[in-house]
């Protein structure tokens, strides 16, 4: 009999009862190190004081109102994000991939607004992951995530991850961006180099494409600055937002400059739920914690603090782990051995930590994590370690 929650989670079995900073205890009182955070999610680890706060406060004053009227709270939050990035306009979503599909909309509905309908096709890359509906699998193309989903819609292609060559051929008369994740998260923490994403920007402005970079995990602090592709000097025409820029609380949204959002007027597009009070307040929040000075520097301070633990982890098991990857506390540890049981060894370790493509296990701790919980999080990474070495011996 099918389960009574649609059974397409492979879950791990661990019933989380509440969280603390970077701890979630379960049911029967295990306190696990946290260092999956939801997915990139939880900035600030769970029940962080002021978010709570902020939440609970709104929630004593008003739910919702769908976007018919006007909301303070969206137009305080874009305002930031505008002061804080390129973007001259945002639109809040739910979600990643609704971030990613109005990214989407808008690159096509910006070449229709300029008289050039034809212009529709969005170039992606090997290995990217942009969300699970229709269009944002179209657009990464794997197949295991499209399988028996077809047909897809028309219109997605993908070159291979770093293959210029490819990339420059698969852009023609019918092009209107390319879509990319600075750093790829799901598909095993691969950062795109500085010098490819300006050679990136350079292509599609001599073509007069947009360029859309997906940052629903690499952004909102995940590699030491707001978003990641400020660490190359350039600048996208449009971007996707989630994850962290909730803290927890489900938000997503699309930036991008007053040229490309040209063709989103008004009835072009729209969310019942995208840019509720609830979310925004908890957004403001963040977004504020995110800016405080100092706190994006010491993201960085504990990246070099983690990547060096994790060099030495690899040094010691070099039959079990290739190396480190990632940028900021978005890490990965590609796999000699199957990252599936890193992962679970982690867990029995009391430690959570997330499988990615590529046969790498991803470490995204929350961005508060103190340096005694990184230097927690690897002992118990290498007592994983010794127990998966062991258990091949035996
Ligand atoms: N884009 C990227 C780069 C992601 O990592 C994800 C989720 O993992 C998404 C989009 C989809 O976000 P969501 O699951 O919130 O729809």
């Amino acid at each position: 009999m099918i389960d009574p929650v649609l059974p397409t989670y492979a879950r791990a079995p661990i019933e989380v009862a509440r969280g603390e900073g970077c701890w979630l205890i379960d049911a029967q009182g295990r306190r696990f190190l946290d260092f999956g955070a939801g997915i990139a999610v939880n900035a600030f680890g769970h029940a962080h004081p002021e978010l709570v706060a902020a939440l609970t406060e709104q929630a004593g004053r008003l739910w919702h109102t769908s976007n018919l009227y006007r909301v303070p709270g969206q137009e305080r939050l874009a305002a930031r994000l505008v002061e804080e990035t390129f973007a001259d306009t945002v639109f809040f979503t739910n979600s990643g991939a609704e971030a990613m599909e109005c990214a989407i909309k808008m690159a096509r509905k910006f070449h229709s607004h300029h008289g050039n309908p034809e212009r529709f096709r969005i170039v992606a890359f090997e290995g990217a992951f942009h969300g699970r509906t229709l269009a944002t699998i179209a657009l990464a193309g794997q197949e295991k995530l499209v399988k028996g989903f077809g047909p897809m819609p028309d219109g997605f292609q993908q070159v291979p991850f770093g293959d210029h060559e490819a990339l420059r051929a698969a852009i023609g008369p019918e092009t209107a961006a390319v879509a990319i994740e600075p750093v790829q998260g799901e598909g095993g923490v691969r950062a795109v180099p500085p010098q490819c994403l300006k050679g990136l920007r350079e292509l599609c402005g001599e073509h007069g494409i947009l360029l859309i970079f997906d940052e629903v995990q690499s952004g909102y602090g995940r590699t030491g600055k707001l978003f990641a592709h400020e660490w190359a000097g350039v600048t996208p025409d449009i971007m996707a937002a989630a994850k962290g820029i909730g803290g927890g609380f489900p938000l997503g949204a699309c930036l991008a400059t007053e040229r490309a959002a040209a063709g989103m007027t008004a009835g072009t597009h729209g969310s019942t739920y995208g840019g509720n009070p609830l979310a925004m307040a908890v957004g403001e929040k963040v977004l504020e914690l995110m800016c405080a000075p100092g706190f994006l520097p010491r993201v960085s301070e504990a990246s070099g603090r983690l990547r060096q633990r994790l060099e030495g982890l690899v040094a010691a098991f070099p039959d079990l782990l290739e190396e480190v990857r990632g940028e900021g506390l978005l890490m990965g540890l590609k796999c000699r051995a199957s990252n599936a049981e890193l992962v679970a060894r982690a867990r029995d370790a009391e430690l959570l930590v997330v499988p990615a493509g590529d046969n790498v296990v991803r470490i995204l701790p929350p961005l508060i994590a103190t340096d005694a919980e990184l230097d927690e999080g690897v002992r118990r990474l290498e007592a994983a370690c010794g127990a998966l070495r062991a258990a091949q011996a035996a």
